[in-house]
């Protein structure tokens, strides 16, 4: 059987970023910038003043000198004329420094009657102006492809005057559920049927790692069904389906993508949940086949199929963050496989620890609702209380 590393492995190497779009740039929040962002101007363009002062020369402005204030510029306007020997200029903060002057003195700084001002202490050279260009230079290349865009690569891109950004297309990702016990939402579960839950936890997942996720519904445990539905998924960058993948009589979800053309690539990875994960490529497109159990679903969705769809997405960074973390108490991987069991991290004393959220059951939705995290446990092992456990990390430290 494959390991979790080896199948993720295989999965990205079909995997290819998509295309392109320009989208407005306020739009752009969370997407993926698609090209390098090169300067054209020099940020801020001219020195100006970060205070509401007086324009001076250093030079001739020590402490108690008195000067004459020979005009006044605001943000928005300019100078009308040069800072001379034994002069100032009262200025507002944004407003172009006047050339002859160096320094800005804030106004508190000053004793002001008519039109002299009298320095209360000494001056430092070039003190509360804004150097030309000391944020961005002409040329810089400030923002990388692959980077996730938040709010200050928006304020970047503004200063640098693109209304509109290149990022790459959201993948769209069809979700298909199969099973003949499922009732949709909006159906109240009959006798011998359970409600549908993955198409809704798998769309979520998909929203999360910035897709763009369509329901292909319910498929009923038939070749024809399943099949029918997989053709429908033509414009999507992606399929995931879950359930079927097993070894059971009513396990058609392999055969029924294949008879839809796709070509499979790998089935089964040694891990706990998710072990029967499918994959493979349907007109170079990924499809993934996911257990139906609810937390083998998410799980085998966070270790592969995130992954794949940030790839698709042009991000650089596929996996979650890890973290090392103190075992609060002992956790046990019985069996064969690796666990990738449920926690709730916490803060102790010592740093952070981790406890299980509970029954580890693949059905268990709850005990996911409260993990912060997936702690990886080899195979056949206990990790003592007190010792280092690792933690692939879900949600935000507590
Ligand atoms: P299967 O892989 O088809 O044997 O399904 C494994 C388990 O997952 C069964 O108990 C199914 O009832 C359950 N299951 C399958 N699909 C879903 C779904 N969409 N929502 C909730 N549970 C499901
Ligand atoms: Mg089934």
């Amino acid at each position: 059987m494959l390991t979790v590393e080896e199948a993720l492995d295989a999965i990205l190497s079909h995997v290819s970023v998509l295309g392109t779009e320009r989208v407005d740039v306020v739009g752009a929040l969370g997407r993926v910038l698609a090209e390098p962002i090169v300067s054209r101007r020099e940020i801020p363009p001219w020195p100006n003043s970060s205070m509401d002062g007086y324009a001076v020369r250093a030079a001739d402005a020590g402490r108690g000198a008195a000067l004459t204030v020979v005009g006044r510029v605001e943000a928005g306007g300019l100078p009308a004329r040069v800072v001379g020997r034994g002069e100032a200029m009262r200025i507002f903060t944004g407003a172009p420094l006047p050339e002859g002057a160096d320094t800005v003195v804030p106004q508190e700084d000053v004793d002001a009657s008519d039109d002299r001002i009298a320095l209360r202490g000494p001056l430092e050279r070039a003190a509360y102006v804004r150097r030309r260009g000391e944020d961005v230079r002409v040329g810089d290349r400030v923002l990388e492809p692959g980077t996730v865009i938040t709010a200050a690569e928006i304020g970047l891109l503004a200063t640098l005057g693109h209304g509109q950004v290149p990022v790459y297309r959201r993948p769209r990702v069809a979700i298909l559920s199969t099973g003949n016990e499922l009732a949709d939402l909006g159906t109240e579960p009959g006798p011998g049927q359970i409600p549908n839950s993955n198409t809704y936890t798998l769309m979520a997942q998909v929203l999360e790692a910035g897709g763009d996720p369509a329901s292909l519904g319910v498929a009923r445990d038939r070749l024809e069904s399943i099949e029918e539905r997989v053709r429908a998924a033509r414009d999507a960058d992606m399929l995931v389906s879950s359930a079927g993948v097993s070894v059971g009589e009513l396990d058609l979800v392999r055969e029924a993508l294949t008879r839809a053309g796709a070509e499979l690539h790998l089935w089964k990875v040694s891990m706990r949940p998710g072990k029967p994960i499918t994959f493979g490529s349907l007109a170079s497109r990924p499809v993934f086949g996911l257990p139906g159990n609810p937390v083998s679903a998410m799980v085998t969705f966070e270790l592969f199929v995130r992954p794949a769809l940030l790839k698709l997405s042009g991000r650089r960074r596929l996996t979650r963050p890890r973290v090392r973390v103190r075992a609060l108490e002992a956790v046990p991987n019985p069996g064969s496989r690796r666990g990738y069991l449920r926690v709730q991290l916490e803060q102790t004393a010592d740093g952070l620890g981790a406890r299980l959220t509970g029954e580890q059951g693949s059905a268990i939705l709850r005990s996911m609702v409260a993990a912060d995290g997936l702690a990886v446990v080899p195979p056949d092992s206990v990790v003592a209380a007190g010792a280092a456990l690792e933690i692939i990390q879900l949600r935000e430290l507590p």
